[in-house]
């Protein structure tokens, strides 16, 4: 637990007022010290709405991490394909770049022969690992 936890764990709301009723205070520092004051209480005062969406912009991440890279994907025929690009290679390349470069498919069809071995483990007889595309 680092000081904040520690701190809003044992911080009373008592006499807490959100943004936008009498007697708000925006210099009360219990303001965006968590979530607290914006989905108890709703306040929207800027401090506490930025840890509201920090929060869920987390939970978005956590829940679908982003690719390293933040310049835009270029698939495979695509003016800026560049084949460095660190995201060929993925499932993530694959399915929502639909880069069908030589390492997505490869993803791919490694996820895919996962999946059928999963569903059916004597199909690894049947597939020739040299030759899947
Ligand atoms: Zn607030
Ligand atoms: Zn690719």
């Amino acid at each position: 637990m680092n000081w904040i936890e520690r701190y809003s764990a044992s911080v009373s709301w008592k006499g807490f007022i959100p943004l936008g009723q009498e007697g708000y205070d925006e210099n009360d520092p219990r303001h965006g010290i968590n979530k607290s004051p914006y989905s108890v209480y709703g306040c929207r005062c800027p401090a506490c709405r930025k840890v509201a969406s920090d929060y869920s912009r987390d939970r978005k991440r956590r829940l679908n991490p982003p690719v390293y890279n933040t310049t835009k994907f270029a698939p495979l025929g695509s003016e800026d394909y560049n084949p460095e690009d660190t995201r060929h290679g993925t499932l993530r390349g694959y399915n929502r770049g639909r880069c069908r470069c030589k390492a997505c498919k490869q993803a791919n069809a490694d996820r895919s022969l996962e999946y059928s071995h999963r569903k059916n483990p004597d199909s690894k007889f049947r597939v020739d690992p040299t030759n899947r595309f």
